[in-house]
């Protein structure tokens, strides 16, 4: 359960944001997670519903923008999915990713 301190980190740094922009309210909370960041969003919802009481985001909702994970070929810079270990395209074996492990915030909407 790696989502408490995580949540707390959201939470953070959206109330620091809010503070800037002298927002009242958070309505709610854009978020992108990678297939691999072994992030479970709902616990993320479940901890911020807890943490959020009695500040300007409490009952925001969390908005969750997944992203799949992709490989590129070294060789010809094709882009592939994930499980091909063999550039289709030149056959090239050396292959590395380039998305699937993200994990920020992308945007609060506020009130
Ligand atoms: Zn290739």
């Amino acid at each position: 359960m790696h989502e408490m301190p995580i949540a707390q980190n959201i939470l953070n740094i959206i109330l620091e944001e809010a503070n800037k922009i002298k927002a009242h309210k958070i309505l709610n909370i854009k978020i992108v997670v990678g297939e691999f960041s072994y992030i479970v969003p709902q616990c993320i919802q479940t901890y911020l519903d807890f943490l959020c009481v009695g500040t300007k985001a409490e009952g925001a909702k969390l908005i969750v923008l997944e992203v799949l994970a992709k490989k590129q070929c070294e060789g010809c810079k094709f882009v592939m999915n994930k499980d091909l270990e063999v550039c289709p395209k030149c056959h090239g074996r050396s292959t590395r990713f380039i998305s699937g492990f993200e994990f920020y915030i992308e945007s609060i909407e506020v009130e």
